[in-house]
C-alpha cells in the first residue's frame, strides 16, 4: 500500500461543504461552521512516553514485503471478476540505503538494490463467472490458491513456510494443523494430521487442502468470491513471504544472521477473524523463539486506521525519541471507545501488540511488535527485543515521505501493480 501525502505537505484545500450553502438551519450552520474552522485537536491525552533507550545497534539486514491487487470487472453480461494479486519480498542492507541520495534517490540506484535482492509472487482469483475445468468458481478458487502457493518460481518456499507454521515444526514435535470449518459440510475438523498437504473430511469425506485451513471459503459462495478474499489472500501471503525468511535462517541454525536481522511488514501483525487461524501457531513460535533465547526481530507498521488517527493527534505534545505501548484499557478507551467486553483487544487476531513512537517531528510510527503469547501487560519488556528494533528505525526513515520508512516503499515499487500492464491491458485478458 503506498504511503499517503504528508499532511503538511498539502495545500489549500477547497471547502468540502460549500454546496450546503442552501441550508439555513442556524443549528446546522453552526455545526458547518465548527466542521470547517476545526483547530488541530487538543486532546489531553493520558499516553504516558517513555524515552527510547540509546546505545543499541542498528540491525544491518532489513526484510520487507508488501503487496498490491487489482480487481478486473467486465463491462458487459455475464459479469465476470478477476483479481490479480502481487506481493513482493525485499532484501536490503543498512550500508545500501546509507549510500542513497535521501531526497532523491537515484533510480538505477534503486534498480541495483533490487535487481538481486528482490522475489515477488503474483497470482490472479477468479472472483465471479469464470469456470475453470468444470469446477465450481468456490472450488476453483480453493485449487488456484493451493496451486499458487506453491508457486514454483519461488521454488513453493511460502507454501512450505504455510507448513511450517500449521504444523509448528519448530517444536520438533509432530503436531496436527489447527482444526478448521469443511470447505464441504462446514463441520468442524479437528485438523490435517501433521505435514500433509492434503485429506478428507472425517464427517462427509470431502476433499480438503492445508490452504482450506487458513479459511478463505467461509467468505465464499458456491458461484462467487468477495474481492476481500483476494485482500486476505495478499495479507496471509505477506505474511508467509516475511516469515519464509525467518524460516530459512532458522532451519540453517543460522541464529546470528537472523539475530541481525529486521523483519518489517507493511501494515499491523494482524490476521482477521475468520483467517486467524495462523495467530496462535506465530505466537507459538515467538514464544518458542524467547525461550530458546534466539532474537527474532519482527516488526509491522500501520499507515491508516484509526491508530494512525489517534497518534496523528497525540504525537504533537509527546517529546521526540519517545514510545508509548497502550494498555488493553487504552484503547478500548481512548481508541476504540467501546464499551468494556469479555475480549481483550487483539487477542485472537493479533501476533503483535501495538507501539506509538515519535522519532522526531516528521516522524511518527504506529508499531505492531510481538510479544509471545497474548498479554495484556503493556510495558516495554513484553515486546520481544523491542530497543533494537527502535534503534534499527532511525537509518531507514524516509525523507521523502512523513512516517515512511525506505524498505517498505521500495518494497512497495516491486509489489506495485504499476509492474503489470496496465488496467486496460488486463481487463482485455479478463474478458478472453
Ligand atoms: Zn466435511
Amino acid at each position: 500500500m503506498p504511503y499517503q501525502m504528508g499532511k503538511r505537505l498539502s495545500g489549500e484545500r477547497a471547502s468540502k461543504l460549500g454546496h450546503l450553502d442552501v441550508v439555513n438551519s442556524e443549528l446546522v450552520n453552526e455545526l458547518i461552521q465548527k466542521f470547517e474552522d476545526q483547530e488541530p485537536a487538543k486532546i489531553e491525552s493520558p499516553a504516558n512516553w517513555e524515552a527510547i533507550p540509546d546505545g543499541e545497534i542498528p540491525l544491518r539486514l532489513i526484510f520487507a514485503v508488501d503487496g498490491s491487487k487489482q480487481t478486473i470487472r467486465s463491462d458487459f453480461p455475464p459479469y465476470k471478476e478477476l483479481s490479480f494479486i502481487k506481493t513482493a519480498l525485499l532484501r536490503l542492507d543498512q550500508h545500501a540505503i546509507e549510500k542513497l541520495d535521501p531526497l532523491a534517490p537515484h533510480p538505477m540506484a534503486l534498480r541495483d538494490i533490487m535487481s538481486d535482492s528482490g522475489m515477488y509472487h503474483a497470482t490472479v482469483l477468479p472472483l465471479k463467472g469464470v469456470n475453470i475445468k468444470g469446477l465450481s468458481n468456490y472450488d476453483a478458487v480453493r485449487k488456484i490458491i493451493f496451486d499458487s502457493m506453491q508457486d514454483r518460481s519461488l521454488n513453493a518456499e511460502p507454501y512450505k513456510t504455510l507448513k511450517w507454521l500449521a504444523y509448528e515444526k519448530w517444536s520438533g514435535q509432530s503436531k496436527s494443523s489447527p482444526s478448521f470449518g469443511c470447505p464441504h459440510c462446514e463441520m468442524e475438523v479437528c485438523g490435517l494430521p501433521f505435514d500433509q498437504d492434503e485429506g478428507a473430511c472425517e464427517h462427509c469425506g470431502g476433499h480438503l487442502y492445508l490452504t482450506d485451513m487458513i479459511g478463505f471459503h467461509l467468505e465464499m459462495s458456491d458461484d462467487a468470491a468477495p474481492d476481500s478474499v483476494a485482500t486476505a489472500y495478499m495479507l496471509i501471503h505477506e505474511t508467509l513471504l516475511l516469515f519464509t525468511g525467518i524460516r530459512f535462517f532458522w532451519e540453517a541454525e543460522k541464529y546470528s544472521v537472523l539475530g541481525n536481522a529486521l523483519f518489517i511488514k507493511d501494515g499491523p501483525l494482524f490476521l482477521k477473524g475468520q483467517y486467524s487461524k495462523l495467530v496462535i501457531p506465530l505466537r507459538n513460535f515467538f514464544e518458542f523463539a524467547k525461550h530458546k533465547n534466539i532474537a527474532v526481530h519482527v516488526v509491522g507498521q500501520e499507515k491508516t486506521g484509526a491508530f494512525f488517527d489517534h497518534l496523528e493527534i497525540i504525537a504533537r505534545n509527546a517529546p521526540v525519541n519517545t514510545f508509548f505501548a497502550p494498555s488493553n484499557e487504552y484503547i478500548r478507551k481512548e481508541i476504540q471507545h467501546r464499551p468494556e467486553r469479555s475480549e481483550p483487544y487483539g487477542s485472537r487476531t493479533n501476533y503483535g501488540n501495538k507501539i506509538f513512537v515519535k522519532y522526531d517531528e516528521y516522524h511518527h510510527l504506529v508499531l505492531s511488535v510481538p510479544t509471545g503469547k497474548y498479554t495484556d501487560t503493556h510495558t516495554s519488556e513484553v515486546f520481544i527485543s523491542l530497543s533494537k528494533i527502535l534503534a534499527s528505525l532511525p537509518p531507514i526513515l524516509s525523507h521523502r515521505y512523513e512516517c515512511a520508512l525506505v524498505p517498505i516503499e521500495l518494497a512497495n515499487g516491486v509489489a506495485s501493480l504499476s509492474s503489470y500492464p496496465s488496467a486496460a491491458i488486463l481487463k482485455v485478458f479478463a474478458e478472453i
